[in-house]
């Protein structure tokens, strides 16, 4: 069923709803944005359909939703554990997201369902898939086939003066008057991008391609330009590198947390430059990231890619290194690689 509310009447579903659900969408945090006097756009509960912001592509994604970006997994006070990984709120959790993010997800929950603190929160959510009709000038989600989807509860459109919702899951029936009107749509989902994507063509048998790609003149380009800062790990959904740090305190020395924060293979410690430069570290960093969106997958017996093509580590990234640039410059030096080995591709 689909229905044409006005924003009261909008406002007055999601009230109902939030006995039920935690609402979350991308919405404004007012001057915390890369740049001075800029505003961040993340994933954050709403209190009302108008917080959500939906004219924007947001640079956050709804992987902080299911890992926060530091939480704690459990606390130990004089020898004994107490698991801190239980939600403590019971409500279900509906997250208003786009149709990549959908597939990001579905992504991560290979790699996580069975880890406990995620899949407790896991568990309880459902997707309201917002409408995309027009993408952003870095998403290449149709070249990964990502920009549409039917894994969804509700769908949603907005308008300036009303909202349509999709009604697919019959568990959202009942927040629904049977007074309000009534009126068919479809959800639109982006059918072009301005940026395309080559796929990367290397198996994972293809070892003798493999060291060849190790070997490519492209990734000493960002020798002078990547400085490690981690922003597009951070952004990227389907980027779920975490650490475990042990947190002691100093009013109370038989108290340990054990946390588990963000990492990411971008982003370069410290500790990780003793004996080294930025320049010699970066260039090995970005063929990592590059070949974990786009060659693990075919470790698995999908063939599906880790990259989602939302392009929020480009939007992110404050030397402007793009990284579906870098993807498509190795697809064509793959084809050299091929022609070079001999192969008939
Ligand atoms: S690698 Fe970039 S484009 Fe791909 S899913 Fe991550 S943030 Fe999006
Ligand atoms: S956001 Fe850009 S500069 Fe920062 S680590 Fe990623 S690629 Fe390097």
């Amino acid at each position: 069923m689909d229905y044409k509310l006005s924003l009261e009447q909008a406002d007055n579903v999601l009230k109902i709803l939030q006995e039920n659900y935690r609402v979350y969408a991308p919405i404004t945090f007012k001057g915390e944005g890369l740049y001075s006097y800029t505003d961040s756009i993340r994933y954050g509960e709403i209190n009302s359909f108008s917080d959500v912001e939906y004219k924007i592509k947001s640079q956050g994604s709804p992987k902080e939703i299911l890992l926060p970006i530091n939480h704690a997994l459990s606390i130990e006070s004089n020898g004994q554990k107490i698991d801190t990984i239980k939600d403590i709120d019971n409500r279900n959790i509906l997250i208003i997201l786009r149709s990549c993010d959908i597939h990001g997800i579905t992504r991560i929950d290979k790699a996580f369902m069975n880890d406990e603190f995620y899949r407790i929160r896991r568990d309880k959510v459902k997707f309201m898939v917002m409408e995309c009709p027009k993408s952003w000038d870095t998403c290449f989600c149709v070249s990964l086939g990502t920009n549409t989807t039917d894994d969804y509860s509700l769908g949603i459109k907005f308008a300036t003066e009303s909202i349509s919702i999709k009604v697919k899951d019959n568990e959202f029936d009942k927040y629904f008057n049977t007074g309000y009107a009534q009126e068919n749509f479809e959800i639109r989902f982006a059918t072009e991008n301005e940026t395309k994507l080559n796929i990367p063509d290397l198996e994972i048998w293809d070892k003798e391609a493999m060291d060849e790609v190790k070997k490519l003149e492209l990734w000493n380009e960002y020798k002078s330009r990547c400085i490690g800062c981690g922003s597009c790990n951070m952004a990227c959904l389907t980027c779920t590198c975490l650490s475990k740090t042990k947190v002691n305190y100093s009013d109370n020395s038989n108290l340990t947390e054990t946390r588990r924060v963000w990492s990411g293979c971008q982003l370069v410690k410290s500790s990780a430059l003793k004996n080294t430069s930025m320049a010699e570290v970066v260039p090995a960093r970005i063929r990592q990231r590059v070949l974990d969106k786009f060659y693990r997958p075919k470790l698995s017996a999908s063939n599906e890619q880790v990259c989602v093509g939302c392009g929020r580590c480009t939007d992110v990234c404050p030397r402007f290194i793009n990284f579906s640039t870098t993807v498509n410059k190795l697809s064509e030096e793959l084809d050299n690689i091929h022609t070079k080995l001999g192969r008939d591709k």
